[in-house]
């Protein structure tokens, strides 16, 4: 059976990156019918937040991704959360302690500064010496008076050579030489990470260990040791970096690196998904809208990318704008709402009617964005009775000789309407084109420019009704005046 895991540590917001990770995993698990596990590595006490993790499951529940054992949920394995395993952690570290595979180390931290100081103005890679490697029963009596604190250090075998495939990026190698006896449980008791994440993921029986390629460094590291403890080697695969436009490494000058952002910014959790996926993963053929189920049926390692995924702002636009188009106008409304207040276009509190109102207004612009708070960029039309030519073009067209007869023509047969609907409207316009002998472009572009000082925008038989005859009426007269 197949076990993966997402294992974010709670230590700040939830990064695009980690929601990646968290839906490759989730995918592989559903294509096969395999489990995902969810554990909260939280072993940096000083930056693991309640907070954090509680955001992370929430992004992630947003998203749709759902976890079949872990945190909140349970199941067999647990505790899922680090913190609350430290005695599983201690009785492995009692055994390789016993067995000569763990040392404690007294050195302090500015020996060990020293140390690397050194060995970086000899041109050396930083590395531990050893120095606390074969301590006397004396040396150690003599550190504990002194009030030394231990850490506990794993012995790196010598020459070795750690070789694995990676189900991305195929063979992998290092030489054990090049890693230097590392701290496993620090000072204060605490395992770091890459002690609890073997333990854990071979406790928790996890088969393919699919996380950021920023961990593939720590790969060698973790194999020594389920090799140390005879434990069974998952499967790694290492997923690509996202880097920005620019090539660098995504961050927050590349604009929202958070889940949350873009939930706030009112893109879609179907969206995101859809473009998650494509990062880093090529879909068979040229298809680029894809349902969390199609994504489930056509996903595989096989064609995730070894080179870096770009994260590119306009594809993801672009996904997220179908569908925005596809979702109900309450639903945009309703993400589209804290911008419009916070762009002063609707007040705290709405009445029915108003919110009734703006709902239709969302409906007639929602094909024209790319997530919800674009909606104020394109609302003003609705709002905004001081109309302005937008452009020279807009002001020739309203020169034209005809203009005053469609402008008066179109005024009376609006006046004259009680209720004012889109067939109203479309009857109008029809009956002008007819009465004038005109073209409908002569018609239509006019009253358009006439109503909202535009040349594009939504039907203009939707707007009216919208604006209203009080107002239409008025700025049509506030252009001629
Ligand atoms: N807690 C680690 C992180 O958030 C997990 C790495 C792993 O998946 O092994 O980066």
């Amino acid at each position: 059976e197949l076990r993966v895991r997402f294992a974010p540590s709670p230590t700040g917001p939830f990064h695009i990156g980690g929601a990646r990770s968290a839906l490759f995993n989730w995918l592989l698990a559903r294509k096969v019918g395999g489990k995902l596990i969810l554990r909260i590595e939280d072993t940096d006490l000083e930056r693991s937040t309640k907070e954090s993790e509680e955001n992370i499951k929430a992004s992630l529940r947003w998203l749709g991704i759902d976890w079949d054992e872990g945190i909140d949920v349970g199941g067999d394995y647990g505790p899922y959360r680090q913190t609350e395993r430290l005695d599983i952690y201690r009785q492995y570290t009692e055994k390789l302690l016993a067995s000569g595979q763990a040392y404690h180390c007294y050195c302090s931290e500015e020996e060990l500064d020293a140390e690397r100081q050194e060995q970086m103005n000899k041109g050396e890679n930083p590395h531990y010496t050893g120095r606390c490697r074969e301590l006397s029963q004396a040396d150690r009596d003599r550190f504990i008076a002194e009030g030394r604190k231990s850490t506990v250090r794993f012995r790196v075998p010598d020459n070795q050579q750690i070789v694995f495939k990676d189900m991305v990026r195929d063979t992998v190698s290092f030489d054990s030489n090049g890693v230097g006896d590392f701290v496993i449980v620090k000072s204060d008791g605490i395992p770091v990470y890459n002690y609890a994440v073997v333990l854990d993921d071979a406790l928790m029986q996890i088969s393919h260990v699919i996380r950021a390629e920023e961990h593939l460094s720590n790969t060698p590291r973790q194999i020594l040791l389920y090799q140390a403890l005879n434990l069974s080697l998952p499967q790694f695969g290492h997923i690509s970096l996202i880097l920005g436009k620019d090539r660098s490494k995504m961050s927050k000058r590349h604009g929202a690196t958070s889940v949350e952002q873009y939930k706030n910014l009112g893109y879609l959790p179907e969206g995101i998904v859809n473009f998650l996926a494509l990062l880093g993963w090529a879909p068979p053929g040229e298809q680029e809208i894809f349902s969390p189920a199609e994504l489930i049926e056509q996903f595989s390692m096989d064609r995730v990318a070894k080179n870096p995924a770009v994260f590119d702002i306009d594809k993801l636009n672009y996904i997220n704008a179908h569908y925005i188009k596809q979702a109900s106008p309450e639903l945009v409304t309703e993400l589209a709402l804290p911008h419009l207040k916070a762009a002063g276009y609707v007040g705290e509190e709405l009445t029915a009617g108003q919110k009734e109102w703006l709902v239709k207004v969302v409906g007639e612009l929602q094909g024209y964005i790319s997530y919800a708070a674009q909606i104020t960029e394109h609302i003003d039309v609705f709002f905004n009775d001081n109309i302005e030519f937008e452009s020279e073009e807009a002001h020739e067209i309203m020169k034209d000789a005809d203009i005053p007869q469609v402008m008066e023509a179109f005024k009376t047969r609006l006046a004259a309407l009680e209720t004012v609907e889109p067939p109203a409207v479309q009857a109008i316009l029809k009956g002008i084109t007819k009465e004038l002998k005109l073209g409908g472009k002569k018609v239509y572009m006019p009253v358009r420019i006439a109503v909202t000082g535009k040349m594009h925008g939504p039907e203009l038989i939707n707007l009216v009704p919208l604006i209203g005859k009080e107002r239409t009426l008025a700025r049509m007269n506030g252009l001629l005046a």
